[in-house]
């Protein structure tokens, strides 16, 4: 995947609770093209596998039961300096420390639930878009 583009997964709070279009919203008006998505559910072993860095944190068990719970809107991302613009759109990890605006701020519940995933390196957002989309489908 190119460098200008990133991931992200509306992860199940964000379907659960009926946010798909405000979030994808903002993420057109904030310039991102969508260039792939779907609606996925990730098995256990699949978010084991997706989160496996954060396997030995004592949040891990928790992780896992809540991105495996229902669905999620998995997508690939395309702008210029794609990873850094997403980070800043969707703000901290905790929402308490997000700023004004962000995705996080407006949608999320907790550090745990928080609304949205966003890739945190070029080289993290090809293998995570690669993890969730076949070549193919990466039009
Ligand atoms: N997480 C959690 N408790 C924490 C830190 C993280 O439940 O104390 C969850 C949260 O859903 C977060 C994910 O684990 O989005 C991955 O953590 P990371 O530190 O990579 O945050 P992110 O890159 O998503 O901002
Ligand atoms: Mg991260």
């Amino acid at each position: 995947m190119a460098t200008n583009r990133t991931f992200t997964m509306l992860k199940p709070d964000s379907v659960e609770k009926g946010h798909i279009g405000a979030i994808l919203e903002k993420i057109n008006a904030s310039g991102f093209r969508i260039v792939a998505m779907k609606l996925t559910q990730m098995t256990t072993a699949d978010a084991e596998e997706f989160y496996a860095i954060h396997n030995e944190r004592p949040f891990f068990g928790e992780l896992v039961e809540y991105m495996t719970r229902g669905p999620i809107v998995a997508a690939i991302l395309e702008k210029e300096n794609a990873v850094e613009d997403f980070r800043t759109l969707i703000g901290a990890t905790n929402p308490a420390d997000a700023a004004e605006g962000t995705i996080r701020k407006l949608y999320a519940a907790s550090i745990g639930e928080n609304a949205v995933h966003g890739s945190d390196s070029d080289e993290n957002a090809a293998i995570e878009g690669a993890f969730h989309f076949s070549g193919r489908e990466m039009f």
